[in-house]
Formats: C-alpha cells, sequence, structure tokens
C-alpha cells in the first residue's frame, strides 16, 4: 500500500509490482489537526484503499513532504504539518500491524518514475517535482544518492539570485523562490495592488487579491491577460537559468519534470531544451528532457514501491546487482 501524505491532503492505493494502482482512498486534513489525529486519518485511508481492492495488507510506504530518516521510521522536520522528531513508521505500524516504512515525497517520486515512469532504464537522471515548492533527487551510476542526511539532489534551494527574494527556508533568491507555485502566487498577490496591475484578469478570476495562486496567473495567461504573461515570462526566464546550472552541475543523461509548474505551462519544456542547447556546456546539451509519467499517483506509487522492496529486504539504492 502507499500513501501519499501531503500539506492539505492524504491519499492510499494499493500499488502493484508493475505500478498499477487500485482502491484510491482520500481525505482532506488540517494544521490544526493533532499528530494523534492525522494518524487516524491516515488508518482510515490504508483501510478504506484495503476494503475497495480486497488484497491482503503486506507492508505500507509512506511519502511524506518532510525530511525524513528513513531507517529510524522518523519524520525530522515537516514544516506543513509542524511536526518534529515523530516516530511516524511505528506508530502507525502499531495501528495496521504491519510493517510500515517512510520516504521524503521527492526520493518517492524518483523512485516511481524510476521504476514505472519516465526514469526507467536510466543510471543517470534527475527528476524535478516543480509544484507548491520543488523537490528533487538524483539517480547517479544507478545508485539513487542520499548525501549525508538523505537530501542529496534537493536542488530547490540552491541559489538563483544572490541577496533575491525571501524563500521558505532560511535563505534568499533560492531556485524554488522563483519558479515554486507559493512564489509565483505570491508575486501575483503583490503586483495586483500597483498601478499596473489593478485591473489585471488575475484579480478579475481570483476574487480578491488573497485567493490568487499559480493556478490563477496560468489561467489569466491562457487568456493572454499582460500581467501574468510577463509573470510566466519571469518564470520562463529563471527557470532556463536554474535548468543550465543543474545540467551542468549533475551531468544528467535524462531530466524528468514534472509537478502542477509544468502541468501548468506545457510550453514551458521546449524552452528548456533550447536553454540547454543554446547555454549548455556541449558534451552536457545532449540531455533529454521529458515529462513525469505518473501523474497525481507518483508519490502515491514511489512510496508503495519503496515498502515494497524494503519489506523484500532489497536495496533501493540501484536497480540491479551489476556483475564486478
Ligand atoms: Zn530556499
Amino acid at each position: 500500500m502507499g500513501v501519499d501524505l501531503g500539506a492539505t491532503k492524504v491519499v492510499s492505493a494499493w500499488v502493484g509490482r508493475d505500478g498499477t494502482v487500485d482502491g484510491h482512498s482520500g481525505a482532506r486534513i488540517y494544521r490544526s489537526e493533532g499528530y494523534h489525529e492525522l494518524i487516524s486519518e491516515i488508518v482510515r485511508c490504508v483501510r478504506a484503499s484495503q476494503a475497495a481492492c480486497r488484497r491482503p495488507l503486506a507492508a505500507v510506504g509512506v511519502g511524506i513532504a518532510a525530511q525524513v530518516d528513513s531507517s529510524a521510521g522518523r519524520v525530522l522536520y515537516a514544516p506543513n504539518l509542524k511536526w518534529k522528531n515523530r516516530p511516524l513508521a511505528a506508530d502507525l505500524a502499531r495501528r495496521l500491524a504491519c510493517p510500515v516504512y517512510l520516504i521524503n515525497d521527492a526520493r518517492a517520486a524518483t523512485l516511481g518514475e524510476w521504476r514505472h515512469g519516465a526514469g526507467r532504464g536510466s543510471d543517470n537522471w534527475l527528476c524535478l517535482m516543480v509544484g507548491t515548492g520543488v523537490g528533487s533527487s538524483a539517480v547517479v551510476g544507478g545508485v539513487l544518492l542520499e548525501g549525508a542526511s538523505n537530501s542529496f539532489g534537493e536542488v530547490g534551494h540552491l541559489t538563483l539570485v544572490s541577496g533575491g527574494r525571501p524563500c521558505h527556508c532560511p535563505h534568499r533568491g533560492c531556485i524554488e523562490a522563483y519558479i515554486g507555485g507559493w512564489a509565483i502566487g505570491e508575486r501575483a498577490r503583490r503586483e495586483v495592488t500597483l498601478p499596473n496591475g489593478r485591473d489585471s484578469r488575475i484579480r478579475v478570476l481570483a476574487g480578491t487579491p488573497g485567493r490568487i495562486t499559480a493556478r490563477t496567473v496560468f489561467e489569466a495567461y491562457r487568456q493572454k491577460d499582460p500581467l501574468a504573461i510577463r509573470l510566466v515570462q519571469s518564470v520562463e526566464q529563471y527557470f532556463a537559468d536554474a535548468i543550465v546550472g543543474l545540467v551542468n552541475g549533475f551531468n544528467p543523461e535524462r531530466l524528468v519534470l514534472g509537478g502542477g509548474i509544468i502541468e501548468g505551462l506545457p510550453h514551458l519544456l521546449p524552452i528548456l531544451r533550447q536553454a540547454i542547447r543554446t547555454h549548455c556546456q556541449p558534451s552536457e546539451s545532449k540531455v533529454h528532457v521529458v515529462r513525469a509519467r505518473l501523474g497525481a499517483d507518483t508519490v502515491l506509487i514511489g512510496a508503495g514501491t519503496y515498502a515494497l522492496e524494503r519489506h523484500r529486504g532489497r536495496s533501493v539504492r540501484g536497480p540491479a546487482a551489476r556483475p564486478g
């Protein structure tokens, strides 16, 4: 069973060895809910999925937007849920009477895409999920690298603009502060209060400035609103600059892009391909830029796959044992 525990909802489903899913169940969650209330919500979801797909529960994998110690089954820090150092795997395992494994959501997405989606067959690739925030992981030499504290390849907080816009992390000018959905929404909310933006479609579509999100900006962009066009062009430029640096730094053969920003702005991919061709060093410019394939289920499928592989004692670090 895979569980996707996000900032505003939890979704569960049975995940097969071939990446198929069955018995989706979901619920909205709220920051005001306590830790134990949320555990009860996850248990309810898993039980509902189990009843819907009528299969025995072998193991559960939870993909969560948090810093995670996967081997100890602890959530170290989940800013959205305001959790610090919680033994989530043990607490859930007690309630569900089966093994529970935790994995960071970006790593889950990468594992899911690696086994069953756009990363299949590649030993050197970078997975970037650009939604509200920027989640990413890197597969290098056939290994999903972990780093010293399980966050290797998290590029959203690399500096793009020195001393730039404030980020949700302690730093300024991070990639996420320019291309993350929260940052696009925040900038639009500010711009519609300025003389140039007061008549923008963005404001009309949202009703009030406080309800503007990246999605509102993209809708206004499709309606050819001048402010929305300016904001999207700025995202294109920052995204292209970030991608050129990442391709130069990681030297991937494939770059897999997914998440709400990629879905909302499908014309971004050709722009990024062109930026790579024009600005990357020649040996690195051959990278294939492709869309993630697993859609909204990517974290769920990755978390279920992670549980399956941990449960069977397989190392999730590499695709297969290699001779020599
Ligand atoms: Zn940051």
